[in-house]
């Protein structure tokens, strides 16, 4: 799938998906109690200090229940399991579940196992690229953008209301490219609002790196590797985040209000406090420690 240029071509999208607001809530949250489990199927895990256990794709998390439910909910990290912590499937679980596959399970229906938990990793990455656009869609820099961003917003949840078939067979790497290319502009017309020099950090190595109360207002931050980085007291409004690798990473007492393209998993992987300053459309991880993640530079 290519995304429409034109609002010729924008046309043909279905009638039900053109010109619909697309709320980045609760469509593109995760809704677990309308999910029938598909994170805790579908995808593999490997030992690691995400996950206390290895196990293949398509085969069922020892601890989910007949219930679609964790049996460890509440112990997750204490049970070596912080991975499931920080993931978030941006609505792609219960839309697979009752939107493509019409309510049928995985263990009632075990004929339809093996197209469900194909396509719930593609779901996953169509409601992804969602979020991103109805984030540009309200930022006022971008609005000679919007027309764009709209019609690849409807273009692609259009695709989202598709036949497993057709899901399954999308083309995503293509559309993740154009997408891209849409919110890269988007990030350079936002930025540029933010007065002095901006940082460039695209793709950088900042492992471990001590950026304390560092001025990032506006910097480019885009794939940059921020693993165990200390951001403590950073200014970081208007940053681009997109891709950004914040695992472990400080950011108590760091303002990243009016930052760009940050998503919840990359939230629930950093550990902030309740210092940290957040974007209105993210929610302060409950695992996030009052005081922690915040050394005086
Ligand atoms: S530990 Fe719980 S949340 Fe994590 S994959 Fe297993 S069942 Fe799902």
């Amino acid at each position: 799938m290519r995304l429409p240029r034109t609002r010729q071509e924008a046309a043909t999208v279905p009638r039900q998906h053109r010109n619909r607001r697309l709320e980045r809530s609760p469509g593109l949250r995760a809704d677990c109690a309308n999910c029938f489990g598909l994170c805790c199927v579908a995808l593999p895990f490997t030992a690691s200090t995400d996950f206390a256990i290895s196990k293949d794709a398509g085969c069922p998390c020892v601890n989910l229940q007949a219930d679609f439910r964790c049996r460890i909910h509440q112990q997750l990290r204490a049970r070596g399991f912080p991975g499931c912590v920080t993931y978030d499937c941006f609505g792609a679980g219960q839309k697979v579940s009752q939107t493509t596959f019409g309510g049928r399970d995985w263990r009632t229906a075990p004929a339809i196992a093996p197209q469900m938990f194909a396509v719930f990793p593609v779901m996953r990455q169509l409601h992804e690229l969602l979020w991103y656009l109805a984030e540009a869609l309200t930022l006022p820099p971008a609005r000679t953008l919007h027309g764009a961003l709209r019609r690849a917003m409807d273009a692609i949840d259009a695709l989202t209301h598709a036949s497993a078939e057709t899901l399954a067979a999308t083309d995503v790497p293509t559309l993740r490219r154009d997408v891209d290319t849409l919110l890269s502009h988007t990030s350079d017309l936002v930025r540029a609002e933010v007065p002095g020099r901006r940082q460039n950090h695209r793709r950088a190595d900042l492992i471990g790196a001590d950026l304390r109360g560092a001025d990032l207002r506006g910097a480019c931050l885009r794939g940059a590797h921020l693993i165990a980085a200390d951001l403590g007291g950073a200014d970081l409004r208007a940053a681009d985040f997109i891709g950004a690798d914040l695992r472990d990473a400080r950011l108590g007492g760091a303002d990243l209000t009016g930052s760009i393209f940050l998503t919840q998993p990359q939230l629930n992987a950093a550990r902030g406090n309740l210092a940290t300053k957040l974007p209105t459309a993210l929610t302060r991880p409950a695992h996030w420690h009052p005081t922690a993640g915040h050394r005086p530079a």
